[in-house]
């Protein structure tokens, strides 16, 4: 199949083309993201490519059917920037690559709780800087705390297990369908308001859903523990960022570890060192001490890229071949498990 992949890295192109050796695909790689401005690189491709910030929303959506796109093809397990309804009435089928490597995101977010915690990225910057000192780097033992995991998939779930398992952490868990896996393993579920009331750390692993859109707002932080610390490495919006300044300016938030950001699509995976960003929420998240921010990473793992390259380039051969897309994406498979 000829098929272009916006958002290309050097990374994504060397893995694509280095896996696509089993599949002889005609892969063309653009370096854009996908949008209203871009689309026109994407005519004549029967199957587009895209990751987790390229657009597929009805405008662009309308493009690409005329340009004769049947096929979206998501290297990424998380869908909320397509517009599924708008696939279907265009009659463009989607797929995803709905695990990859969870572990690859489980043990980041582990790590991003730990520096949190600990504040081992502030100990890195200052021993660089020839600062040898302790104070402001108090940090506590995880071992007995209550972190809790909205979200028990297959990284929230992973996440639960190494916090109960690896650290003696009190596990609880918040999921619209309970692992019955994780029960049996002794970890506790709690419907939400309790799990936000009772955490020393919250950390997010559901999906983006109309639901799940701002979970974490004003009213949110305003009952949980003061200066309970939270972790990000689902979907940017699943928490209002400017909300959350005004809780760590306060103090009423003790900390918190973003890996995905509502405002990402411009900035995260660029190099903007010798630019002006214009994001003040961002810039004024970048200032706390008690904030960790990286730029959508948590996947980033040798193992994921080439599970996604194989996953990618899989659909794509059996669309070709005219066979059932077992990772296809449609209103219909959200319908009966939301968070796929
Ligand atoms: P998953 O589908 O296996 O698990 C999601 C879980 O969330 C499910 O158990 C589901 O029942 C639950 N859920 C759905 N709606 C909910 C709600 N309203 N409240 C509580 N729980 C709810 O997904 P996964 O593979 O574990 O991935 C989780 C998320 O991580 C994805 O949605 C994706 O956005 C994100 N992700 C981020 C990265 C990264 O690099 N930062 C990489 C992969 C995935």
């Amino acid at each position: 199949m000829r098929v272009v992949v916006f958002s290309t890295k050097g990374y994504d192109r060397r893995t694509l083309e280095d896996r696509n050796g089993a599949f002889g695909h005609e892969l063309v790689f653009q370096e854009p993201r996908l949008t209203l401005a871009t689309v026109p690189l994407a005519t004549g491709f029967p199957v587009v490519c895209g990751f987790v910030n390229d657009v597929f929303d009805e405008a662009v959506m309308e493009h690409l059917a005329a340009g004769g796109t049947r096929l979206i093809a998501l290297r990424a397990a998380g869908f909320n920037n397509v517009d599924l309804r708008a696939a279907a009435r265009f009659g463009i089928a989607v797929v995803r690559v709905p695990a990859y490597s969870p572990h690859a995101v489980a043990e980041f977010t582990v790590g991003l709780i730990l520096s949190l915690v600990r504040g081992i990225h502030r100990a890195h910057a200052r021993t660089r800087a020839n600062n040898f000192t302790l104070d402001g780097l108090l940090g506590f033992d995880l071992h007995g705390r209550t972190v809790g995991v909205v979200g028990t998939g297959r990284i929230g779930a992973l996440v639960a297990r190494a916090l109960a398992l690896g650290f003696g952490c009190h596990v609880l868990a918040h999921d619209v369908r309970p692992d019955p896996d994780l029960l049996a393993a002794g970890i506790r579920y709690a419907d939400l308001p309790n799990l936000i009331a009772a955490s020393d750390v919250i950390t997010l692993h559901c999906p983006l859903t109309p639901a799940t859109r701002h979970l974490v707002r004003r009213e949110t932080i305003a009952t949980m523990r003061p200066g309970a610390l939270l972790v990000n490495t689902s979907r940017g919006a699943l928490i209002d960022a400017e909300d959350v300044v005004e809780a760590l300016k306060d103090g009423r938030l003790g900390g918190l570890a973003i890996d995905v950001y509502e405002q990402e699509a411009d900035l995260f995976f660029e190099d903007l060192s010798n630019e002006i960003v214009r994001d003040d929420t961002l810039q004024r998240l970048l200032m706390f001490p008690n904030v960790l921010v990286t730029s959508h990473q948590a996947f980033f793992t040798q193992e994921a890229l080439v599970a996604i390259a194989d996953t990618t380039l899989g659909s794509i051969a059996s669309f070709a071949r005219g066979e059932p897309l077992a990772h296809a994406v449609t209103e219909a498979v959200i319908a009966k498990a939301p968070a796929a």
